[in-house]
């Protein structure tokens, strides 16, 4: 079988495998869809730090189920979850999930972008397996990760009713934020995006604003306006680039809150006004990655409508042409968000 994996710095390319089989406690699936995320581009980029497995949005149809798995059937829609903390340690002990040492560990076999990958005993046994329901399409549950990436943060943060929200970069998962913050109460939303279709997709999906940070003083007119001058309750940092990350403590009220969402870059340095964080009681927040319950909680708001995201999805290709989907996928002004696609599609 196939699977899409970094050749080289800069270049993905297709490799062979013999299908994985399922061992005890494990289970196999047969790639439907995954999306390809911005960290995927950035370990293209060699701008992360992590073992540069590819691929951890998927959805697919379970192909074969080890021995003593229960629960779980052939030919079952699932989306898998490529890490799990352990629920052990310390870390885990005071709810601090993903920032486990064993979370970024796990990982499915050979990665996401496979046409069939195994899944292994450890995620197997912590629920890393979801059912989609019926009415959830497959672009829909490729978008469950990065979904449950921005509710873990929201839940990291805390978002009042009527709080106002500012994304600073509207790309694939800053949408998702944007678009979840507007769903679950939130007040004004705005955003920056240097790209027309993502702004056009902000727009489509109820923001109030969606600006392109090129031009002069775009995002603090865009939050005066919205805030009465007064700055945003929360101000999203879904890019890498550390002026990004600045500009979003300049933007926020007093009291409020900064999230660093989005992979920085690497040995990126936060340049910002200390004193002004102090005075103005300027909250950080990191928030990295997803766990189980947020996204079996996305998985219900697409399932009640409450939540529409399948539109985001702009493009599709067949693993064959992985190495397209990686060129499309980094031209923000051509694509939203870019799946490969396998067999059980
Ligand atoms: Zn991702
Ligand atoms: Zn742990």
């Amino acid at each position: 079988m196939k699977f899409g994996r970094l050749a080289r710095p800069g270049e993905v390319a297709l490799a062979d495998l013999p299908e994985p089989t399922a061992g005890p406690g494990e289970v196999t699936v047969t790639l439907a869809a995954c999306g390809v995320c911005g960290t995927d581009l950035e370990k293209l980029r060699g701008n992360y730090r992590t073992a540069g497995i590819l691929g951890h949005e998927p959805v697919g149809r379970v192909a074969a189920v080890g021995e003593g798995v229960e629960g779980i059937a052939l030919g079952d829609r699932v989306f898998v979850h490529h890490h799990v903390p352990c629920y052990a340690c310390e870390v885990c002990a005071r709810g601090d999930y993903t920032f486990c040492p064993t979370f970024s560990k796990t990982n499915l076999d050979p990665g996401g972008f496979a046409e069939t990958f195994r899944v292994p005993r450890e995620n197997v046994e912590r629920k890393a397996i979801l059912r989609l329901d019926p009415s959830v399409d497959w672009d829909s549950g490729s978008l469950l990760e990065p979904a449950g990436c921005a509710l873990t943060a929201i839940r990291k943060v805390g978002l009042p009713e009527g709080a106002s929200v500012f994304v600073l970069g509207l790309g694939p998962v800053g949408l998702l934020y944007a678009r979840l913050a507007r769903s679950l109460g939130a007040g004004w939303v705005g955003g920056t995006e240097v790209s027309p279709l993502r702004r056009a997709a902000a727009e489509r999906g109820g923001i109030d604003a969606a600006v392109d940070p090129r031009e002069p003083e775009a995002a603090r007119k865009a939050v005066d306006r919205g805030t009465g001058g007064r700055g945003v309750d929360l101000a999203v940092v879904a890019t890498g680039h550390p002026a990004v990350a600045r500009a979003a403590t300049e933007l926020v009220r007093r009291g409020g809150t900064v999230n660093l969402f989005g992979l920085p870059q690497s040995g990126g340095r936060l340049d910002a006004d200390l004193q002004d964080l102090y005075l103005r009681g300027v909250r950080l927040v990191p928030s990295y990655a997803t766990t189980e319950p947020e996204i079996a909680d996305v998985h219900r708001l697409v399932v009640s409508g409450s939540l529409r995201i399948a539109d985001l999805v702009s493009h599709r290709y067949p693993i064959a042409e992985i190495a397209e989907a990686f060129r499309r996928a980094a031209r923000p002004d051509e694509s939203v968000k870019v799946v490969v696609t396998g067999r059980a599609h």
